[in-house]
């Protein structure tokens, strides 16, 4: 299923992810292999809200992203036969209901061998995503770019459901593989020296920004051969990035890797086998000349074609 041509998005106003066909999620034509849906919720926000409009951003900018991967030789729009699920629909305000619909709609794409991309939304959309996952192909090798560890519990808000929760209930339900977790480009005071603790526990590897920027191809590397031929998903909250480079979120923290940076650690996790990916927290409220949106569309087209690596071995 090609992309529409360029001109035609121009005819229609607001334009499916990529240009892509349009598709009802819980049935699939045959051979789809990758499903992207919009998660439009800000109700886990701790701080300023307005992640539940990026899917129709993200969709705007994202006619402008064409399909030839000039690194890995392939169009992951056609090698993986992509389709734009539409969004999942619950009240943005109900946590609890979005959860539930975010994970009747993955858990039928994951069911068909179909990966699916999830674009929030604040982070809380990653764990019922996870959940659908990890039901399907079991405990998970999780490659999670972020500031934050987002493994807060109820302490800090008195809620444990928020968007600084979703990787805590990730380790704790097992849907992440005994030493399968990646923290890439945390940085940032944390509440107490005991924030790391869990992760720690159960061998998360932690990689702050600093040191990601400084060594990205070898760190790549190093989960690449730790991930081997296991199932991974890549959790990608924007804010991972430096606020200069993406300053549409609600939770900004100076000091984070450049969007280049982000594109070549995607790059460098060509041969991963992708069964999932979301990206979170664009907040298009905040942002400043779409900077956020584009970058988010960019993120979604690598992580397409490491689908389409992952299907070319
Ligand atoms: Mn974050
Ligand atoms: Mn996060």
């Amino acid at each position: 299923m090609p992309q529409q041509p360029a001109h035609e998005y121009l005819a229609h106003g607001q334009a499916p992810f990529f240009r892509l066909p349009c598709v009802d999620p819980a049935d699939l034509p045959e051979g789809v292999g990758a499903v992207v849906l919009g998660a439009p919720t800000d109700a886990g926000t701790t701080y300023q809200p307005g992640a539940r409009l990026a899917p129709w951003h993200v969709r705007r900018v994202s006619a402008l992203v064409q399909g030839w991967h000039v690194r890995h030789g392939l169009d992951p729009f056609q090698a993986t036969r992509a389709v734009d699920g539409g969004n999942v629909v619950f009240p943005p305000f109900d946590r609890e209901a979005g959860r539930a619909a975010i994970e009747a709609a993955v858990a039928p794409i994951a069911a068909r061998g179909a990966v699916p991309f999830v674009v929030g939304g604040d982070h809380s959309v990653a764990l019922p995503a996870l959940r659908a996952a990890a039901r399907v192909h079991g405990p998970l090798v999780l490659v999670h770019v972020d500031a934050h560890l987002d493994t807060s519990g109820p302490e800090t808000w008195g809620d444990a459901w928020h968007h600084g929760t979703p990787i805590r209930h990730a380790l704790v339900e097992g849907l992440v593989a005994d030493g399968g977790l990646w923290q890439l480009g945390v940085r940032g005071p944390w509440g107490s020296p005991e924030d790391g603790a869990l992760g720690d526990r159960l061998r998360a590897h932690r990689v702050d920004a600093d040191a990601l920027a400084a060594g990205l191809s070898g760190v790549a590397r190093e989960i690449r051969a730790e991930a081997g031929d296991r199932p991974a998903w890549i959790t990608f909250d924007v804010d991972a990035v430096d606020p200069a480079h993406a300053p549409g979120t609600g939770t900004p923290v100076p000091g984070g890797i450049s969007s280049r940076d982000a594109l070549a650690l995607l790059r460098g996790l060509a041969g991963l086998r992708l069964v999932g990916m979301d990206v979170v927290e664009v907040c298009p409220p905040l942002d400043h000349a779409d900077l956020t949106s584009h970058l988010a569309a960019h993120l979604v087209y690598e992580g397409l074609a490491l689908a389409a690596v992952a299907a070319r071995r």
